[in-house]
């Protein structure tokens, strides 16, 4: 099956004599002890089989783990391993889960931050203790871009697990599966939910292995698993998530061009830009290059803030990936860690009208 027709039919596990088409939710936390039926919700849920088996295959994994959070998804990972390894994770990431690993795991994980975009320096951070490279591609907010083949050859060389953080790209446009990677997390939070309406994160495995296992019961035994209807919504909304990206993409690309032109417009990041320095590699390993951007304004936060109060059809709030527009402001979202240039404003590109979107843009930008 193709990438559209897995996303519509490959979440329904209907087992139901009446044959519903869709997956009903189930909201039962407990389950008849008989043989090979389910046994408590934090455990396993048909509704959150459905959604793991359908993101096991979007993604070409033998298994999936869905969470209530893509943080929780990410912690996950980081639990798994053993106290006192090492880890190298990009300079450039989603500021939660570097936060998890400055902060949460101090004293029982150790990390270097590397900038992924040249591998070289992946290489000579690997340390006996390195057990785990996480890849975050494009990266969030500077849409990097790793290359996730050289990285996993560089890892498999030095037997270290690769997982890559696909929140941006999605299955649609990225499979880390297929280019070496080990695990993919998302925050289906974003472009899988779609609608701004779900909180949730994923992992989905290359091979059940023993590190895994582990994986799965932080799942289980921690307990961070989504609800019924959240993984319900979350089928639902995974039905359109390969026209929505096309979508996103074609409006990202466009407005990626217009920026680029804005006499005061400092520098726009998008890989499918051909000035990006990571537009070569995304080439290689993505077949679209997603709805995110982010761009510098001419000045300073005042000046960045000031376009973003005036637009109308772009949503001034954090997050990413539904239908309608948002943007913000990154560091100011990020608090006072952040290191992301003051001037920064991100923009979730939404599935509006293009002409309205240029058109406020054009309004928002004028001084
Ligand atoms: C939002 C996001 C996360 C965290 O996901 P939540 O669902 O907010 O917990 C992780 N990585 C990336 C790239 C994100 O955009």
């Amino acid at each position: 099956m193709k990438l559209e027709t897995l996303a519509i039919h490959a979440g329904n596990m209907v087992s139901d004599s009446r044959q519903p088409v869709v997956q009903p939710i189930t909201t039962s936390t407990t389950f008849l002890h008989q043989e090979d039926s389910l046994i408590y919700s934090r455990a396993n849920n048909p509704n959150r089989l459905a959604l793991e088996n359908l993101l096991a295959k979007l993604e070409f994994g033998e298994d999936a783990a869905a969470f209530s959070s893509g943080n929780a998804a990410g912690m996950a990972v980081f639990q798994a391993l053993e106290p006192g390894s090492h880890l190298i994770a990009p300079d450039d990431m989603y500021h939660g889960l570097r936060a998890q690993l400055i902060q949460l795991f101090k004293g029982i994980l150790s990390v270097t931050f590397v900038d992924m975009t040249d591998p070289d320096q992946v290489a000579d951070a690997i340390i006996p203790e390195t057990k785990l490279i996480w890849v975050e591609t494009p990266s969030n907010p500077l849409l990097k871009i790793s290359d996730i083949k050289k990285i996993c050859k560089i890892a498999s060389d030095a037997d270290i697990r690769v997982a890559c953080d696909n929140t941006f790209a999605t299955p649609v446009f990225q499979n880390p599966l297929l280019l070496g990677a080990d695990l993919v997390m998302h925050s289906s939070t974003k472009y899988l939910g779609g609608h701004s309406d779900i909180l949730g994160g994923a992992l989905v495995t290359k091979k059940k292995d023993g590190f895994w296992e582990k994986v799965k019961f932080v799942q289980q035994t921690g307990g961070a698993v989504p609800s019924p209807f959240d993984t319900y919504l979350l089928c639902r909304s995974i039905k359109t998530l390969p026209y929505r990206m096309k979508g996103h993409a074609e409006h990202a690309g466009i407005l990626a061009e217009y920026l680029l032109n804005h006499p005061q417009v400092e520098d726009v990041y998008y890989p499918g830009l051909k000035r990006h320095s990571g537009h070569w590699v995304a080439l290689q390993q993505m077949s679209g290059f997603g709805g995110m951007l982010s761009f510098l304004v001419k000045g300073d936060a005042a000046v960045a803030d000031k376009v973003v109060s005036k637009l109308k059809f772009f949503s001034n709030a954090t997050s990413l990936g539904g239908v309608e527009s948002l943007i913000e402001r990154r560091a100011a979202s990020e608090g006072p860690d952040t290191q992301t240039p003051p001037n920064l404003i991100r923009v979730s590109v939404g599935l509006e009208h293009l002409d309205d979107l240029l058109t406020d843009m054009e309004q928002a930008m004028e001084r």
